[in-house]
């Protein structure tokens, strides 16, 4: 298995809820698009798996393998993803991290792809993340 080298970072870009992507992803026999997905259910934010880490994710044109996807669940193309949810995606962010020691960069969407996903506050957090690893592969 080819290790997991960056994380890649987008936002539904819709209001839809969990239970109402979930039921779309079912009903064409998808589990998600995506490997990880941070948003709220029933109310309280979660951080909910979709794919395995190393399945061959859809979230991305061309660039699928060792790369796993996270979704913020709404639309943050203007609005700031709140601080509960921001919360839970560092939790998970930090995760990852951990789990697969050769990831060297958080990339937002648009990095690789025209689009404005995952929207300019997720797109600033990738940067600072990446300042941390960088910081961080530099002490090691
Ligand atoms: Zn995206």
């Amino acid at each position: 298995m080819l290790p997991i080298e960056e994380l890649i970072l987008h936002h539904s870009g819709s209001t839809a809820t969990w239970l109402e992507l979930e039921r779309w992803w079912r009903q064409q026999n998808l589990r998600s698009y995506y490997h990880w997905l941070v948003g709220y259910v029933d109310g309280s934010p979660q951080i909910i798996k979709g794919l395995q880490d190393f399945k061959r994710g859809q979230h991305i044109k061309l660039m699928n393998t060792h790369r796993i996807g996270i979704c913020v669940i709404g639309d943050y193309s203007d609005l700031n993803p709140d601080r509960a949810l921001m919360k839970k995606l560092d939790v998970l962010v930090y995760f990852l991290v951990e789990e697969h020691e050769k990831i060297n960069k958080i990339s937002p969407h648009n990095k690789h792809y025209d689009t404005i996903c995952p929207g300019p506050y997720l797109t600033q957090y990738a940067k600072e993340w990446n300042i941390f690893l960088k910081n961080v592969k530099r002490g090691r």
